[in-house]
């Protein structure tokens, strides 16, 4: 991306540009949206400032098309010139390509020129942890001077204010190739070889790229993105693409800096009863039941310490995560990485192991022949079906197995089942 030249004695405001609820489950992508407009941008030689970036917001948001991804960019503006062309650029596409035939596509722009302050980043923030209305950010935009503009009800003005604001102190990147119109909705035509090989050589400076067979770079919905690869950084995402072929035409990439895959939506609690609904946390406690699994394959189990209680739940699209989570056992200590969803059960992300309770299981004994008796019948013992030896005043032995879990520890869903904005472990 091109970094603008600043000469001395240049007054220079940054103006940022937030963008946000442009697509439907039908079409369109937020990020397209946003590539296609530093392209026409860059036609009238308005450059950005930086990377643009892709910001993911509180992944309970209600009315997210997929992913809760808002799109911001800065354009330096010198010694005070006009801003009505990149003001028109933007609008007039996010007008034009927008699905706002679909009831829940509600675009919002927000443009604001200056620093970014500590409300806008506390509100930012506020947007990843919990739910904010129209009105709070409208009353923000007030506040701090921000334009904002609505279309149809105008919620993407929530998700566009908070993708300007959100610091980046942690931050990953990731590289988005866009498809040619034509062949929008169609089969994608990427060769899984070359993104095994890209993987090997790359990997873990990329990472979230394949997950057995899956092939995670790769959208699932009819959006115009081909592929997405995500990195440390820039050169290696440019290396990387490199090494991926595919077998249709790419319309253009652009990477975005973004804070996916920094664990930014977890706040630290010290006990369960603070964490509210929609809320992203890292809570400890002790599981106070055996895991269990309901229709489905879901696992459920439940969290608790002084304050109260919480169930957790490692769901079926967790896959071998799940074998991990039925291995607690009551009286387990861990910490969870994770967020209440909308029934108030929390998500499990990744889990930490603090300490494992003794195993205890009850066998029956030996024979002196060496074969494991049998019971005579309730409250007459044991017996030896070899050899007839009888223990009528026998009692089960207890005997401590071993935990397949280890003491400190962390484990973690797979990359197909992990959230945009969940740390993978490569990353600690
Ligand atoms: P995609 O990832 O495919 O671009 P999406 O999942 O980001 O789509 P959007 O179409 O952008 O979904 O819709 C999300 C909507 O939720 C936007 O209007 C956004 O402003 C709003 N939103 C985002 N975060 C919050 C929040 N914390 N509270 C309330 N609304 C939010």
């Amino acid at each position: 991306m091109i970094i603008v030249d600043i000469k001395k004695g240049d007054f220079i405001n940054l103006l940022h540009v937030g963008i946000d609820d442009t697509d439907s489950p039908d079409g369109m992508c937020t990020t397209y949206l946003a590539t296609t407009i530093i392209n026409e941008l860059k036609k009238n030689k308005i450059k950005i400032n930086g990377f643009p970036r892709l910001i993911r917001l509180n992944p309970f948001a209600k009315f997210k098309t997929r992913g809760n991804g808002a799109i911001s960019f800065k354009i330096a503006i010198f010694n005070n010139q006009s801003t009505d062309l990149i003001k028109e650029i933007v609008l007039s596409n996010v007008e034009k390509l927008s699905m706002t035939e679909h009831e829940n596509t509600n675009p919002g722009v927000v443009f604001y020129q200056g620093k970014i302050n500590k409300k806008i980043e506390d509100y930012s923030l506020k947007s990843i942890h919990s739910i904010i209305t129209i009105e709070e950010a409208e009353k923000l935009a007030k506040e701090v001077g921000a334009e904002i503009h609505k279309f149809k009800k105008g919620r993407g003005i929530i998700g566009s204010l908070a993708a300007i604001g959100c610091p980046l102190e942690d931050h990953t990147y990731e590289l988005i190739t866009y498809r040619t119109k034509k062949n929008h909705g169609t089969k994608r035509a990427i060769k899984y070889d070359s993104v095994i090989s890209m993987n090997t050589k790359t990997y873990p400076e990329t990472f979230e790229n394949i997950d057995d067979d899956y092939i995670a770079i790769e959208p699932k919905t009819s959006c115009p993105v081909l592929y997405g690869i995500r990195g440390e950084t820039p050169e290696i995402l440019k290396i990387a693409k490199n090494i991926v072929k595919v077998n249709e035409p790419i319309e253009y990439s652009t990477i975005f800096k973004t804070n996916q895959h920094t664990d930014i939506h977890l706040k630290k609690v010290d006990k369960i009863d603070k964490m509210e609904k929609y809320g992203s946390y890292i809570v400890n406690g002790t599981v106070t039941d055996n895991p269990h699994v309901i229709t489905g394959g879901h696992v459920f189990f439940r969290l608790s310490d002084n304050s109260g209680e919480i169930e957790a739940s490692a769901y079926e699209p967790t896959k071998d995560f799940r074998k991990t989570i039925k291995k607690l056992i009551k009286g387990d200590q861990i910490q969870l990485f994770g967020g209440v969803g909308c029934g108030g059960t929390f998500n499990i992300e990744k889990i930490k192991i603090l300490s494992l309770n003794k195993k205890q299981v009850f066998k029956n004994p030996k024979c002196k022949c060496g074969k494991t008796l049998t019971s005579a019948g309730f409250k007459k013992g044991f017996k030896c079906k070899k050899c007839g030896f009888k223990l009528p005043n026998g009692e089960k032995i207890v005997i401590i197995e071993d935990r397949e879990l280890v003491e400190n520890s962390y484990y973690e869903t797979p990359t197909s089942a992990r959230r945009h904005l969940s740390k993978p472990l490569i990353r600690n």
